[in-house]
């Protein structure tokens, strides 16, 4: 006998990701999604992100006998990485309809991929997501079966799955899952092809709305969370969970925390889990406002250097609240008390890299400008640097420049937005970062992988402006327009019926 006759399946992949902050003035363009390597098809679509969602799913497709993926050209994520506002609906029309074009063009297919966030906000578009799903759905046809994989910022109601069949969301914050959900996907897109799995789904919106930086599942409640999500997935066979804390810096209908439930077929048991998590979410919304303890600025340095002092070293001094990259607060402050030892990484600042790279400045030659602020309030008022180029180079689609200047510190400037997760990531370009006392970064949560889970640092400082700016905690201070902040907690009187 010759064995099971293996039947072919052909798996489209997109991608299209980003997470919005609406209140950032400089809008996300076309040309942000275009440059070398993006969009990007075929293989190299299939190989860009090998660590994350996208590397996770081609891994275990592949391991299915009969299965071929076609990756359709589809942009990365911008190059202004977060750090950009509204996504206009010339970059969102375009790309689309380029991206729906290739599934036509390449088609019939059984299944399609889509490697989305869930925090896109584009101009005309409320739920830009589901969007995709519907022009995907229309695209592929009734019969062919669509998975996505999601960040846990993802602001989602149910409308997504009125046009695809599965979404997986990471469970972790730092998102250190993002590979399996991305191989789930690929498992659970199979077997949904191959007729073994048929989604029944119930989500529940949970009226709770908190700014990112509370929201590490290293500490309770959101810990909890993920773990209720994952002892349901372990008792029931069958069963997925998403729990969206969502990302409130989007001024978008579907903001707050969504509890997403899949069974094989069970809308029952579907309906009782979700039941559960959006309670327990409910029980405890007070303790995620107290979760993670916020100081200001001038109280964060002041904290920093009696931690030098004392030797709980390295200290890091995180600006949570910092959108565009550009914000001066934390490095004015740590001049006004004399911090030293100190590595800032990094300044967003376009102008002044361009400057320098045109002026072919090089490590050894004198610097003095003034840098950063200026792109919105938020970011404060430039400050004028004087000291010594370390380097100035081109690296990962941006110009650096590291500057020493004061008593030990080094300032990094970047062109965009840089999210520090890990110190040895610093540690280029002849720099030593066993040199530093402490690190001065621009994160809300990330950096706990690299400087709080390993057990880097001794003394973990979180700081933000004494202005409510846009990445702050404050949600109320934000101009929103498309969310009624009266519908969530903390802000008013929500409608939770559990
Ligand atoms: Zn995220």
């Amino acid at each position: 006998m010759g064995g099971d006759v293996v039947t072919k399946i052909r798996i489209a992949v997109l991608h299209f990701a980003h997470e919005t902050v609406t209140f950032l003035k400089n809008d996300t363009t076309l040309s942000d999604f275009i440059y070398p390597g993006s969009p990007a098809s075929g293989e190299a679509l299939l190989k860009a992100y090998p660590k994350s969602y996208m590397g996770g799913f081609v891994r275990v497709a592949r391991e299915h006998e009969g299965v071929e993926l076609v990756g359709i050209e589809s942009p990365l994520w911008p190059k202004t990485y977060m750090g950009s506002g509204w996504v206009t609906s010339d970059a969102f029309e375009t790309l689309v309809g380029r991206m729906i074009e290739g599934l036509k063009a390449q088609g019939p297919f059984d299944g399609v991929y889509l490697s989305l966030h869930g925090a896109m906000a584009v101009r005309g578009v409320p739920r830009p997501e589901a969007e995709l799903a519907r022009r995907v759905r229309e695209a592929a046809g009734a019969k062919a079966r669509i998975a996505a994989t999601f960040d846990l910022h993802g602001n989602e109601d149910d409308e997504f799955q009125k046009h695809a069949d599965m979404g997986f969301a990471v469970k972790y914050f730092p998102h250190y899952d993002e590979h399996l959900q991305g191989e789930r996907a690929a498992r659970m897109l199979v077997r949904m092809i191959r007729g073994d799995y048929v989604p029944a789904h119930v989500t529940r919106k949970v009226p709770i709305l908190t700014a990112t930086v509370r929201m590490w599942t290293g500490a309770s409640p959101w810990m909890d969370l993920s773990q209720r999500a994952l002892v349901w997935e372990a008792r029931e066979v069958d069963v997925y969970v998403n729990v969206f804390f969502g990302f409130p810096f989007a001024d978008v209908p579907d903001v707050g925390i969504t509890v997403q439930v899949m069974t094989n077929g069970n809308e029952k048991l579907a309906g009782s889990i979700a039941k559960d998590i959006a309670d327990f979410a409910w029980r405890k919304r007070e303790a995620m406002f107290s979760a993670t303890k916020i100081h200001s600025m001038a109280e964060g340095v002041r904290l920093a250097k009696a931690a030098v002092a004392t030797g709980e070293t390295p200290v890091v001094l995180a600006d949570h609240s910092d959108r565009s990259g550009s914000a001066t607060f934390l490095l004015k402050e740590i001049i006004a008390q004399d911090l030293s030892d100190v590595i800032i990484a990094t300044i967003a600042d376009a102008d002044a890299t361009a400057k320098v790279k045109a002026s072919g400045a090089k490590g050894g030659d004198p610097f003095d400008m003034e840098i950063g602020g200026r792109v919105d309030a938020s970011a404060g008022d430039p400050v004028r640097i004087s000291g010594t180029i370390l380097y100035a180079a081109e690296a990962y689609g941006q110009f650096w420049v590291a500057v020493r200047f004061g008593r030990g510190n080094v300032l990094i400037l970047s062109t965009y937005l840089v999210q520090m997760m890990e110190p040895f990531s610093l540690g280029s370009g002849g720099i030593d970062i066993g040199a530093f006392k402490v690190f001065a970064i621009k994160s809300r949560v990330h950096f706990r992988r690299g400087f709080d889970d390993n057990g880097f640092a001794r003394t973990i400082l979180l700081v933000e402006p004494d202005k409510p700016f846009l990445g702050t905690v404050h949600l109320d201070a934000l101009p929103y327009e498309n969310v009624d902040l009266k519908k969530y907690y903390p802000y008013g009187e929500p409608d939770f019926r559990g």
